[in-house]
């Protein structure tokens, strides 16, 4: 399955991109946290299915397990109900927030109903 069709997932390293290739595996890596990797990650924009596509839903329950724990990066949008991914701090100072449409861990869509 592919890890993105959506075109978001680079291969070349790109600024801010939380999903970095992994060019001697082949694969996309997301360091969620210190502890948390996810070694083959799927685009969390379009999870290889495509943007919008429910067509496989997430069952695996990892980003709801990431947002429960205490000082994770990854929060519930209480506005808009999305799981998002507070990353890193820029060098201009803004901190860029990413909305986790798909899960990177199956590549199943996040409820957000
Ligand atoms: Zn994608
Ligand atoms: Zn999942």
């Amino acid at each position: 399955m592919a890890a993105c069709v959506c075109g978001a997932l680079q291969k070349k390293p790109s600024e801010g991109s939380p999903i970095v290739y992994d060019a001697e595996n082949r694969r996309y890596r997301l360091e969620v946290m210190p502890g948390i990797v996810v070694d083959d990650a799927k685009c969390i924009m379009c999870g290889g299915q495509g943007i919008g596509i429910r067509d496989r839903m997430c069952n695996c329950g990892s980003v709801q397990q990431w947002a429960a724990s205490e000082d994770s990066p990854v929060y519930k949008d209480q506005g808009n109900g999305l799981f998002t991914l507070r990353w890193h701090e820029r060098p201009d100072g803004k901190t860029p927030h990413y909305a986790i449409w798909y899960c990177p861990v199956c590549g199943g869509r996040i409820n957000d109903d």
